[in-house]
């Protein structure tokens, strides 16, 4: 099955969820990653048959043959989403055509079959439908989607796989940043890039994860939160974070990122902060930006904030840069209002609170 045709899936229950009370006290303090709700989605995949065997089911170890072309040659790819509550009590996705779109694009690089549009949504819908009890509760709570699709044929030869399996579990969320949103202290690393001109940057897959963590280990015995990184051919131009892009406030209230030339990921996030940013007047400006710039900018007060963003923690504000070069703070290293601002109104958009004007908001229940 290939196309736009939606996929009847089969609906088996969890024969033992978690009991309510159980639930209840995990979703006081989810934290982030940690708890996964009762089921999971599975969709299978071979080359000649297409798309097939539906299903949701509960959450279970998925039994895997040592030689899974994915364990060895890494063609895996995965997309982030949230669900929220609304104030009238329904749930809504933000934005999941722009996830499964993404997913498409990423298969593609990683020549992967792509999975059609709507099965994704429509998984998606299964997901929140049976486990939307796990949402959380709290005012800032979301549940979490994570789609992802893996080489599963067993086979040891280099050549895109013939066997794929698509899988949604979830996980609830808690505040990404517990007593508030705090800046943080980025690391530039001068010895590692997270993509090359060419490569892998704009695909979501495990591995530029995988070749990240280095650098984030280098970014934490630096005593930074988190890595950022240049180009890869200059060493000269920022690229984005390990999982978050950057955009930076000029003083005259304009925002400038770097453009999307197939070595960054392109943000849903980042997307949305620049289209809110242009619909309130704001000149918008995707160009390269060097580390030198940042710094003088900084020191000038030309650039007068600076944020990472990315659909986990929404809108970061970065208050300190370190390097080899040594350290700058932007403005007075704390969260500046644009950001600030920015977060707000995406927040608000995001949980139905706040008008939707480019109608981001998918309303599943
Ligand atoms: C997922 C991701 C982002 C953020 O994308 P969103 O769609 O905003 O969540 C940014 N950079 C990288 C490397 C990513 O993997």
């Amino acid at each position: 099955m290939s196309g736009g045709d939606n996929l009847d899936f089969e609906i088996r229950p969890n024969p033992a969820p978690v009991g309510d009370a159980d639930r209840s006290a995990l979703l006081t303090n989810p934290g982030f990653g940690k708890i996964f709700t009762d089921h999971m989605v599975t969709i299978r995949y071979a080359e000649g048959k297409g798309w097939y065997e539906p299903r949701v089911e509960a959450r279970a170890p998925i039994p895997m043959d040592p030689a899974a072309a994915v364990l060895h040659y890494a063609q895996e790819i995965f997309e982030g989403l949230k669900a929220y509550t609304l104030p009238d009590g329904g749930v809504a996705m933000f934005r999941p055509d722009a996830n499964a779109t993404r997913f498409a694009q990423s298969a593609q690089r990683m020549a992967m079959p792509s999975l059609p549009v709507d099965t994704f949504i429509e998984s998606l819908h299964q997901m929140i439908k049976i486990d939307r009890s796990w949402i959380p509760p709290s005012e800032d709570g979301s549940l979490y989607l994570r789609p992802f699709a893996y080489a599963s044929e067993v086979f040891l030869g280099v050549r895109p796989a013939m066997e794929y399996l698509y899988l949604v579990i979830a996980s609830p969320a808690g505040a990404y940043f517990s007593g508030g949103v705090k800046p943080v202290t980025v690391w530039v690393t001068p010895d590692y890039t997270r993509a090359a001109p060419g490569g892998t940057g704009a695909a979501k897959c495990g591995g530029n994860y995988a070749a990240g963590l280095s650098a984030q280990a280098e970014a934490i015995e630096h005593g930074c939160d988190q890595v950022v990184y240049l180009d890869a051919v200059e060493r000269k131009y920022i690229d984005e974070l390990g999982g978050m892009n950057i955009i930076f406030v000029m003083d005259d209230g304009s925002l400038v990122t770097p453009p999307l030339t197939g070595t960054i990921l392109p943000g849903i996030t980042r997307d949305s902060v620049l289209k809110l940013a242009e619909r309130a007047g704001r000149k918008v400006e995707e160009r390269p930006v060097s580390i030198d710039e940042w710094r003088e900018g900084a020191r000038s007060g030309r650039i007068r904030e600076t944020f990472a963003c990315g659909t986990a923690a929404v809108i970061t504000p970065i208050g300190t840069v370190r390097s080899t070069e040594g350290e700058f703070t932007v403005a007075d290293g704390g969260s500046g209002e644009v950001t600030m601002g920015l977060r707000e109104e995406l927040t608000a958009i995001q949980r139905g609170r706040a008008e939707d004007p480019f109608g981001w908001v998918h309303r599943v229940l």
